[in-house]
């Protein structure tokens, strides 16, 4: 119950845009470029061993944000991801970013 209440919460608020707390630390969204709190992101980082979903949110490396949104992962591989971590998608990288893309929840509400 408490993770459902949790989940919506948090879809809530990515739809509202409007963060409750002031002193959430926000970042921007590679694939709609839209500011949101830290929480609400999904964080894929770089590693030595690839571009990588990381659900710490704390993995060591140059991070990049995506809302939990397939729409926003569809922009963000185009070509978003890489310029904001500043490297190459690899094969594998794409693969398993797809991957976690297709796992997401569709959600059409945007537009
Ligand atoms: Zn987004």
């Amino acid at each position: 119950m408490e993770r459902l209440g949790r989940y919506l919460e948090q879809a809530n608020m990515a739809k509202n845009q409007k963060p409750r707390r002031r002193h959430i630390p926000n970042r921007t969204c590679v694939g709609c470029r839209q500011t949101q709190a830290k929480r609400n992101l999904m964080r894929i980082v770089r590693t030595s061993e690839g571009v990588l979903y990381d659900p710490t949110g704390k993995a060591n490396g140059r991070g990049a944000y995506v809302h939990n949104d397939s729409a926003c992962w569809e922009r963000a591989l185009k070509e978003s991801l890489e310029n904001a971590l500043n490297v190459s998608l690899s094969e594998k990288d794409r693969k398993h970013l797809s991957e976690i893309m297709t796992s997401l929840p569709a959600e059409n509400d945007a537009n």
